[in-house]
């Protein structure tokens, strides 16, 4: 009996409304499932009962997890029986950070991030021009040039030629960076004489004039009179933005800066009973006073979709040579990177967490740099000086390069620290090349936080980096960077076991959204959210974790993603 556990009737009772109890009871007072997944390989992420065979779930929660024997007390003859065939069942993932909607555009816009030379580049732009109706824009691309041989910064005489009329605005993989060509130079008024603004640089030729390329605030020229998205587009996008999500197993998003928008359209599909991903909100801090208005607090809403928490930019990327060092980037003695416009003047910034705090909002701070990240971690304490010590769950997004001190800092504000694995082994790539290998060593520190008591929240950074969590957790296991030139690991130290990646993954991050109480681990009263995979991620060579596949995806007890019905099978 040492695995079994259930919830007793009256648990269910309160869990379920008591109109409907007694239509469940039978004989024995013990309720029927709705379903029953048995011989299944279970990893449930609760450290009091690590295992499992066989999970029982009623409406959208599950009641009970324990052995196939056990569990087949909660059948009846309207359960329904899914035989896992020893497959592993994981509780859903978690993604701590993404963009969703962009991520959703970016499934049906230009493809640049694989491009390997500025010809290619170049020509697929040309391509998407081609099936672009007249008036829209070019828009989305993901492009890295240090993909591209040889790994040059584009320039708008690259992509002019395919575009006379059309508006073309890609942006870097790292969203730090994008490049304009002359026809959207020309609608936002950037000239040589334009200003770098603050937080922000116009690139330049040798004769001052803009190459097209523009870096973070200067982005903001662009943004200020591009055509918002209609409502079909955004719509379009999120309803991709879900499928690809149940696919790949993510059953939960916590999306930073969504527009308000974004917000309109989820809570559109949450009444049509539409929306299959689970979404925390965190708004741009600059509209930090809307939600004190209205009154949110942290995690305010539904199982489905709750907003109060605010997304804060420190810094830049360290791709883009803006993100905030202590010391310069080498081979740049003049650049430590850039403070994000949020934070000019730093008061600013300071104000605007102090009212969030007040407000009982939580605040998720993008901060890369280990000067950036320094800055965040001094705010957070002035926070808590003036406003004690509560529960407030502070993080950091990103917290890529640290100060050997800031660690226990850390700890001691009780930083969730919100990382995105696959950056680690994308950014490997190249990163000691610009902060030296000294710096370098304290990059995605994943074990270093752990060592140091800091709680870890997984997620992708989507559409930044891929949604698929099979690459993330293979980039916590292995460290090995994409340009396959560090197969045992960068910074191999760093590595996490496939037990620690998954509950960064799923634990860590419903924590980092106040709801470990509701979902992260399959425990009985917790919401059925749950993944079959293909493969068992916990024997296989760690390589292969990338290769494997969800083929069920379950969210509040229904099927959103089932593999092998679309397969064909
Ligand atoms: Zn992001």
């Amino acid at each position: 009996m040492k695995t079994f556990r259930h919830l007793t009737v009256a648990q269910v009772t309160l869990i379920f409304c008591s109109a409907f109890t007694p239509l469940f009871l039978r004989a024995q007072s013990q309720p029927a499932a709705d379903f029953i997944i048995h011989n299944a390989k279970i990893w449930t992420v609760d450290k009091n009962h690590p295992t499992a065979e066989a999970v029982a779930v009623l409406g959208e929660r599950i009641v009970a997890v324990g052995s196939n024997g056990e569990i087949d007390a909660w059948r009846a003859t309207r359960t329904r029986v899914i035989d896992a065939s020893g497959k592993l069942l994981l509780p859903g993932f978690n993604d701590s950070h993404v963009h969703f909607v962009d991520g959703g555009r970016s499934l049906a816009s230009v493809q640049l991030n694989d491009a390997t030379s500025a010809q290619e580049f170049a020509r697929r732009i040309g391509e998407q021009v081609k099936q672009t109706p007249k008036g829209e824009w070019v828009t989305g691309g993901d492009w890295d040039e240090t993909k591209w041989t040889p790994a040059v910064m584009p320039s708008k005489e690259l992509i002019d030629p395919f575009s006379p009329d059309t508006p073309i605005f890609v942006s870097r993989y790292d969203g730090h960076m994008g490049l304009a060509n002359s026809v959207v130079l020309r609608l936002a008024g950037i000239t040589a004489q334009t200003p770098d603004p603050p937080g922000g640089v116009i690139a330049r030729d040798a004769q001052g004039n803009p190459t097209g390329a523009l870096k973070d605030a200067a982005m903001d020229y662009v943004f200020k009179i591009a055509p918002p998205l209609s409502h079909d587009e955004r719509m379009r996008a999120v309803k991709r933005a879900l499928a690809h999500a149940a696919s790949v197993g993510v059953t939960s998003v916590q999306h930073m800066n969504p527009e308000y928008a974004d917000i309109a359209i989820y809570s559109e599909l949450l009444e049509r009973g539409e929306l299959t991903t689970r979404i925390y909100a965190a708004p741009l801090i600059p509209g930090v006073d809307d939600q004190i208005k209205i009154g949110v607090r942290h995690a305010f809403g539904g199982p489905f979709l709750r907003i109060g928490a605010l997304k804060a930019y420190a810094d830049g990327s360290l791709g883009s040579a803006t993100a905030y060092f202590f010391d310069p980037f080498d081979k740049q003695p003049n650049n430590h990177g850039i403070l994000s416009d949020e934070m000019h003047p730093l008061s600013l910034m300071q104000d605007r967490m102090m009212r969030a705090d007040a407000a009982g909002l939580q605040l998720c701070t993008h901060a890369i740099g280990d000067q950036g990240i320094s800055i965040i971690l001094d705010l957070y304490t002035e926070v808590v000086k003036a406003h004690g010590e509560r529960d407030r769950r502070f993080r950091i997004e990103h917290a890529q390069h640290m100060v050997a001190k800031d660690f226990d800092r850390f700890a001691q504000l009780h930083v969730i620290a919100s990382m995105q694995p696959y950056h680690a082994i994308d950014d490997g790539r190249w990163a000691e090349g610009r902060i030296g290998h000294d710096r370098a060593s304290r990059t995605y520190a994943f074990r270093t936080f752990l060592n140091h008591g800091v709680r870890l929240a997984f997620g992708t950074d989507w559409n930044v980096a891929p949604l698929n969590p099979m690459f993330g957790l293979y980039a916590a296991v292995t460290r090995a960077t994409l340009d396959g030139k560090n197969p045992n690991g960068w910074f191999p130290e760093q590595k996490l076991t496939v037990a620690e990646a998954v509950e960064a993954y799923t634990m860590g991050s419903a924590y980092a959204e106040f709801q470990e109480k509701e979902k992260g681990s399959i425990t009985p009263g917790k919401l059925a959210d749950m993944v079959l995979l293909n493969d068992d991620i916990f024997t296989i060579d760690p390589v292969k974790i990338r290769d494997v596949k969800v083929t069920t995806t379950f969210v509040g007890g229904k099927i959103v993603w089932d593999g092998a019905q679309k397969s064909g099978q």
